[in-house]
């Protein structure tokens, strides 16, 4: 007979929120579910730089974890796990709560690598936590000037996206506006093809945004950017946006993290250390198969993951996943297109847009 005991998601991040979805289909028994989360509406990533540019309102690009809690029969937990106590398996909780665990799914995404350059904590605004940024987002279009300047460090999808939707929101509002993006890097986007790091680069020259590459930031100060080549620009604003990295208390907490302190779990989407944790999205590192921090791989682990729990409750075997080694992005250019990126290939069309919209509408659609 099944023992009475607790499941535990800490974070609605993707893969957390179709296992929500998912688990509102079925009954888990005698086993609580519990979602601890710092947040009630979590936001979506492929709509987010459409939000930035205004396209979606706030509650269209965001899930709404309450109600999602609410239809899977689950407690939500309104705070933030700051650590886990692995010996009595508890979540240790912000406010100081610890919360009993049987089995623990972590799903808590990333933020942009540790702010270590001079200045940046003090005068740089990180992408993530989404909430802060959004906040600061928000007040600076609440108060537009005449004449900004904003600095975005970071040259992958997530900077390239922001500039392009934080100039199609500005270049009407404000009469002298500029963008620069800084990137140590000799392209944009290295985790996709020339093609598709070609296509973009065009387009940000096009729309006027300046894109200063293998420039590496050295200091950011009140009054802006300082590069090591001596560069300097002066900014208004500046959001940070450079690599994924995971919070320290991953690692301290004595689960097995690979080198940059992401979860590292097995096919099968558990701890390799700790076989009654599972992970996904950008806080996990599949061993034998790692991908690059993206939300469509968070999207994907999900119905994975919320097979593997089901089965480790029901005392079955557990399945492995393998992602996809090519996969599809379609990055918006924030001009109602979008390039479809995938391996070699690299395509930009107005019609790639209106499929990306219907795709990331219909994702949403399941939530609502
Ligand atoms: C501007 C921008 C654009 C992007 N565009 C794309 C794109 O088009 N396509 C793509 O594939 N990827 C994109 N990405 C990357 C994408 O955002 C991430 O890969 C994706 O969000 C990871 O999903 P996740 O499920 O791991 O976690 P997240 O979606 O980051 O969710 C984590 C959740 O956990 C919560 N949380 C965090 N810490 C705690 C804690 N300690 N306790 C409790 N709750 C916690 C957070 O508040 C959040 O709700 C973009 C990123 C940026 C910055």
């Amino acid at each position: 007979m099944q023992q009475k005991q607790n499941l535990v998601l800490i974070g609605g991040g993707h893969s957390h929120a179709i296992v929500l979805d998912l688990l509102s289909k079925i009954s888990l028994g005698k086993t609580d579910l519990i979602l601890i989360s710092d947040v009630i509406k979590t936001p979506y990533s492929g709509m987010l730089p459409g939000h930035i540019a205004g396209y979606y309102t706030y509650d269209e690009s965001h899930i709404n974890l309450k109600k999602l809690a609410d239809r899977a029969g689950a407690k939500l937990i309104l705070d933030r796990a700051i650590g886990l106590d692995l010996k009595e398996n508890k979540v240790l909780c912000k406010n100081g709560d610890r919360i009993d665990f049987d089995l623990l799914s972590i799903d808590i995404g990333s933020t942009p690598a540790t702010i270590s350059v001079p200045g940046a904590k003090e005068y740089a605004i990180s992408i993530k936590p989404v909430p802060n940024f959004l906040a600061e987002w928000n007040r600076l279009l609440a108060t537009l000037p005449n004449s900004l300047t904003i600095g975005i460090v970071g040259g992958g999808a997530g900077g390239v996206e922001l500039a392009l939707n934080a100039e199609r929101r500005l270049h009407d509002r404000v009469e002298n506006w500029q963008i620069h993006i800084f990137d140590r890097n000799e392209r944009i986007l290295t985790n996709h093809n020339q093609s598709v790091s070609k296509i973009l680069s065009n387009i940000l020259v096009k729309r006027g945004i300046k894109l200063h590459l293998l420039e590496s930031v050295a200091e950011v100060t009140r009054e802006g950017i300082i590069c090591k080549s001596g560069l300097n620009v002066r900014c208004d604003r500046i959001f940070w946006v450079t690599q994924a990295s995971a919070p320290d208390w991953i690692a301290k907490s004595g689960l097995i993290t690979d080198s940059r302190g992401f979860i590292l779990v097995k096919d099968t989407l558990q701890s390799l250390s700790h076989p009654h944790i599972f992970a996904a999205g950008d806080i996990a590192t599949i061993q034998n198969n790692p991908r690059p921090k993206a939300g469509v791989f968070a999207v994907r682990q999900g119905r994975p993951l919320y097979e593997n729990l089901v089965r480790r409750i029901a005392g079955k075997e557990l399945k492995s996943y393998i992602p996809q080694q090519k996969y599809l992005s379609l990055i918006g250019t924030g001009k109602k297109s979008a390039i479809a990126s995938r391996g070699s290939f690299a395509w930009e069309s107005p019609l790639l847009w209106l499929w990306k919209d219907y795709l990331d509408r219909s994702f949403m659609n399941r939530f609502q």
